[in-house]
């Protein structure tokens, strides 16, 4: 391990000069702040727009034959404002108008999108007084647009294992045919996370503009308190749940180096933010509950039959029928003589007519019951796997406030426990959760 920090910095992070400021005296004030990832410039306010979205309309209006100049106008001024803004001798125009032609002469969608980073990338690198490495020297993909982790591994440690100090823009990689590649939106986090595996960096710190995660969402709970560290594993299981501050496949290339990640807050770099570890590293959490986060349209079938338990490939059958449909299941809770699956709405489309005749024909069950709108609520804890009676405290407090359970799943894992409520009462049963706890 070397003792050297990844920062990657997010949309808002830079979205105008006085927050290029800002992150500036961040990365000086720790010698360690090596590698700079920067995002493309993100909202200045509510209503604003992101860079990202502009190119990728631009990119649009190219191909329905539409002129781009007023979009690519508005894209232009950002750059041009922050630049002027920061008193820097940096000749923007001449880049703007390489990437301008670029996009008239049909550049494709990835390649657009990705000037967002690029551009802000040189801008950054100019103003710290930092090297400016393109991320299409180190970020690779194959021919089939599949993330090359050994590739850009050998990339990476050849180029910067000599490299002082540098700014590298995220999202993008290029693919063996030159062709620039983007990762999914918001993928700035992987590329940071990717460098930080590859120079085994001590921490990667990741910037953006909240302090860290939050034990419930702020939405439905007010003012839960921060999330001071946990492991990949939790998070894995609220991010899929909705908790999202971190793009989900960020949380991989770090774990595979074992790096912490911190998440950390540009407009108030006092706070601690949030600190992702190692599973095995983990310290004892205060709290039994790390967070709760919840997602509402999902539909159980629930299906019973008596026996159920000695009947050989019942369990099969039933899956075969959704497997048939190219339908995934999230949940499958089962008892002795039922089996529940609980699909989210988006999967099902008008296919739920069709499932449950297969059901029948297959599984021949003595009853099937859909219950729609249902909402799954997730509460993890890596404490609650040695503490005694933490289902017995959720239970009791949605019982309390009046809220019915249709569904508990406990994960094998033990850290999580998951209940389905009907949709209406799902803001009700998270503020129940947090409260008990
Ligand atoms: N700029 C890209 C997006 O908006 C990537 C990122 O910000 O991480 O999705």
């Amino acid at each position: 391990m070397n003792d050297i920090i990844v920062a990657k910095f997010g949309g808002s992070s830079l979205a105008n000069a006085k927050q290029f400021r800002k992150v500036k005296s961040i990365v000086l004030s720790d010698e360690r702040r090596q590698f700079i990832v920067p995002s493309a410039p993100g909202k200045r306010y509510d209503k604003d727009y992101k860079i990202t979205d502009l190119f990728y309309l631009c990119h649009a209006h190219v191909q329905q034959g539409i002129s781009f100049d007023y979009v690519f106008g508005i894209i232009s001024d950002r750059y041009k404002e922050i630049v002027t803004e920061l008193s820097i001798d940096f000749n923007i125009e001449f880049y703007l108008q390489e990437v301008k032609n670029k996009i008239k002469n049909g550049a494709s969608a990835d390649y657009t999108a990705s000037r967002g980073e690029y551009l802000n990338g040189l801008i950054l690198a100019d103003f710290l007084g930092f090297n400016f490495i393109d991320a299409a020297d180190l970020i690779l993909f194959d021919k089939y647009g599949c993330f090359d982790s050994e590739a850009t591994k050998c990339a990476i440690e050849k180029k910067l294992n000599n490299t002082e100090k540098a700014v590298i823009p995220g999202f993008y990689g290029v693919m063996p045919n030159k062709e620039i590649k983007t990762f999914s939106r918001g993928g700035s986090d992987i590329t940071g996370s990717i460098i930080a595996r590859d120079v085994q960096a001590s921490l990667y710190e990741n910037w953006t503009d909240v302090s860290g995660f939050l034990m419930a969402d702020p939405r439905i709970v007010e003012n839960p308190k921060p999330i001071e560290n946990i492991t990949y594993k939790e998070l894995r299981e609220l991010a899929y749940m909705g908790a999202t501050v971190l793009h989900e496949e960020a949380i991989f290339p770090a774990r595979e180096g074992k790096i912490p990640i911190n998440i950390k807050n540009t407009n108030s770099p006092q706070d601690k933010g949030t600190i992702i570890i190692n599973d095995e590293n983990a310290e004892e959490n205060l709290y039994t509950i790390t967070g709760i986060a919840g997602r509402k349209d999902f539909t159980v079938i629930a299906v019973e039959k008596a026996f159920m338990n000695a009947e050989i490939g019942f369990g099969r059958r039933l899956l075969s029928v959704l497997e048939a449909y190219g339908v995934s299941f999230e949940h499958m809770p089962s008892g002795i003589d039922t089996m529940s699956v609980v699909v989210n709405d988006s999967q099902l489309d008008n296919k739920l007519d069709k499932i449950l005749d297969g059901i029948k024909r297959q599984c021949n069950p003595d009853t099937i019951h859909v219950i729609p709108n249902m909402a799954l609520i997730a509460t993890v804890g890596r404490g609650m796997a040695r503490t005694v009676g933490v289902s017995q405290k959720i239970f009791t407090a949605l019982a309390k406030n009046k809220v019915n359970i249709r569904m508990i799943d406990q994960g094998s894992s033990e850290m999580n426990i998951i209940i389905g409520v009907q949709a209406e009462d799902f803001e009700k049963a998270i503020n129940a959760i947090y409260n008990v706890f």
